[in-house]
């Protein structure tokens, strides 16, 4: 059986992909920082009939990642898929995400989950993927990243978040392009979670698609693109 790791699966779009990981036949690691929020996600996908485990994981954290790294290998024996799905919004009381008083300790914080969290888990997790038959890595990016869109709300530090992401999604892709570690970025589309305060017209199942998708990908699928459930986002 193969195992995924699915990082913020506590809820929201991450609980969804890690149900659907599930549902393709993976066993799921559910990586969450919370204690509380992961076995209660744990046990959620369980009763789903998901071979759910739980994966103690602070993606702003260079010894959380090791060690959930560690745990993964004894856990499990490796890793088939990575899906670097934590994300945040950041705070954008007192115009904190309007460029012109953008506040620079809003930026650093979510730079620091959005961008150097998928960085710091990738890394710890290339060694146990590169063991795979059929090593991907999915990274959930935005639309609001995209400098083509120039989409949604303004938020000056989240939407470069995502820019930068994309671009790091691209040259892990260059990187890795002799080996079968495909990787590639995902939209979810406007999704109704927690972090959208519930206003998204689609739902975590929909917007987890796309993440199933690229986790599930044939060994000749794409590499280093940016793609929603429709088919390529321009960048
Ligand atoms: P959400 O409901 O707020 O869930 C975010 C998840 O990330 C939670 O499980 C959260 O855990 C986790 N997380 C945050 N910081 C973390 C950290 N340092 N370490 C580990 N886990 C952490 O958000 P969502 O809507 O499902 O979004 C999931 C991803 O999709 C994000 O990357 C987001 O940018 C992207 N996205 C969402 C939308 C949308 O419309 N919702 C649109 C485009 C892209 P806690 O519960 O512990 O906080």
């Amino acid at each position: 059986m193969k195992t995924a790791l699915v990082t913020g699966a506590n809820k929201g779009i991450g609980f969804a992909i890690a149900y659907g990981l599930g549902a393709a036949g993976f066993r799921v690691g559910v990586g969450a920082r919370d204690d509380a929020r992961r076995s209660g996600a744990v046990d959620a996908l369980r009763a789903g009939g998901v071979e759910a485990f739980g994966v103690a994981l602070d993606v702003t954290s260079d010894d959380s990642a090791a060690a959930a790294a560690r745990f993964l290998e004894a856990e499990a024996g490796g890793l088939d898929v990575l899906v670097n799905n934590a994300g945040i919004g950041g705070r954008t009381d007192g115009g904190a995400q309007d460029p012109t008083t953008l506040h620079l300790d809003a930026l650093r914080t979510v730079l620091e989950t959005n961008v150097f969290g998928v960085v710091r888990v990738t890394n710890a997790m290339l060694p146990l993927l590169y063991r795979s038959t059929a090593p991907r890595i999915v990274n959930m990016s935005s639309d609001m990243g995209s400098l083509t869109l120039q989409t949604g709300p303004q938020m000056a530090a989240y939407a470069p978040s995502k820019t930068m992401l994309n671009s790091m999604t691209a040259q892990y892709a260059r990187r890795l392009a002799d080996t079968k570690v495909i990787v590639n970025a995902g939209c979810p589309g406007l999704v109704a979670t927690d972090f959208t305060g519930h206003t998204g017209e689609r739902t975590p199942d929909q917007g987890a698609q796309v993440a199933v998708r690229l986790a599930t990908l044939p060994d000749d699928g794409p590499r280093g693109g940016f793609f929603n459930e429709a088919g390529p986002v321009p960048w």
